[in-house]
């Protein structure tokens, strides 16, 4: 397809033929709140809980550093209590220490105030991804509760208040939502540029049985469609963003096996690589068909390097790979 042909030339143009790792701790998946669409969300009370302990995260982040992964990535439900802000800014120093500073650290620990971003900003992390989810006011509505815990202005001011306190900001869409129109995905794409993100996380929404957007499965595309809508929303988008990062969403590999490295061929340059211990992955299920649940790390990164080598792809072992948006935006504002 000539749009994914000229994505690619842009790619190799702007960014190079590397892809960059982010090794991914799922660091708990008790939440707070309650997104229709997420397989953790508070109200499910057949998700059991977990989070691992301090030594557990440390763990993953060392395996990360001595497999020159360069950096990682924490998610996690989102909470914003003090003991829980608290942990997070111990962790980040931990790591920092640990690896001498030379761990990249990206967060995706969803809304929180600017303090508690400026603090995981002075403890060491440098980017954070957080999802606007669908920059329709009226879909993301329509796809969360009704209450000031899930609002969109709030949202669009903890982007702000991220980017206030210093990271890369990242944010991204689902694609393929119940409801959601060709127009809205563009419009979404025209969201993403005019935030002038450094980082984007997109991936295709899949349905859990155990929440509330489930009941809306018959106004679905099929898996397939979302997928190639999925791949679609990636190359447009390198062509409209040519240097920012653009991560290949695990969902992707949900639907089809090779989805990640597919969406590497027509845009994506970024790839995270599940470093969670076995037992807790499985727990960590946002949506139906998880991929890699029962791989060891070590599994993951040999699995892993194949994989993008087969695509023709270099890996920037030990690089940060930041946006090289960001870096040309820092030197626009320095100037
Ligand atoms: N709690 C944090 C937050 O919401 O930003 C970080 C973790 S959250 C699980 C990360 C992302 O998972 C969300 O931004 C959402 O886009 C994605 N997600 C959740 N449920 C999904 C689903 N059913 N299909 C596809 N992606 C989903
Ligand atoms: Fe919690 Fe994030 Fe899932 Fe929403 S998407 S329920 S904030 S984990």
């Amino acid at each position: 397809m000539a749009l994914f042909r000229k994505s690619r030339e842009i790619t190799d143009f702007q960014i190079g033929n590397k892809v960059y790792l982010r090794g991914l701790i799922e660091y708990s998946n008790v939440c707070a709140k309650d997104c229709l669409y997420c397989g953790i969300r508070k109200s499910n009370r057949k998700q059991e809980r977990y989070s691992l302990t301090d030594e557990e995260v440390i763990a993953c982040a060392q395996y990360a550093f001595e497999q020159h992964y360069g950096s990682i990535v924490i998610q996690a439900g989102e909470r914003s209590d003090h003991i829980f802000t608290a942990r997070i800014t111990a962790i980040l120093k931990e790591i920092k220490k640990l690896s001498q500073g030379k761990l990249g650290i990206t967060l995706s620990l969803g809304e929180q105030t600017l303090e508690t971003y400026q603090e995981w900003f002075e403890a060491g992390a440098h980017r954070y991804l957080l999802r606007i989810e669908s920059s329709d006011p009226k879909l993301f509505a329509k796809i969360h509760p009704h209450d000031k815990g899930h609002s969109f202005e709030h949202r669009l001011k903890s982007l702000h208040d991220i980017r206030k306190a210093g990271f890369h900001l990242g944010t991204g869409v689902m694609i393929g939502l119940p409801f959601q129109t060709l127009e809205q995905m563009a419009d979404d794409l025209l969201f993403l540029r005019a935030l002038d993100v450094d980082m984007v996380g997109m991936g295709p929404y899949i349905e859990h049985q155990d929440t509330p957007l489930y009941e809306a499965s018959d106004f679905l595309l099929t898996r397939q469609e979302r997928l190639d809508l999925a791949f679609k929303m990636i190359a447009i988008l390198r062509l409209m963003m040519p240097d920012i990062n653009i991560a290949a969403a695990t969902a992707l590999q949900a639907i089809d096996p090779m989805g990640r490295e597919k969406a590497l061929k027509y845009g994506a340059n970024i790839i995270m690589p599940n470093i969670t211990p076995n037992v807790f992955r499985n727990q960590y299920k946002l949506y139906e068909d998880k991929p890699c649940t029962d791989e060891s790390p070590q599994e993951c990164t040999t699995c892993l390097e194949a994989r993008i080598h087969m695509i023709g792809s270099k890996i920037g072992y030990d690089e940060w790979g930041d946006s090289k948006h960001f870096n040309a935006h820092q030197k626009y504002i320095n100037n």
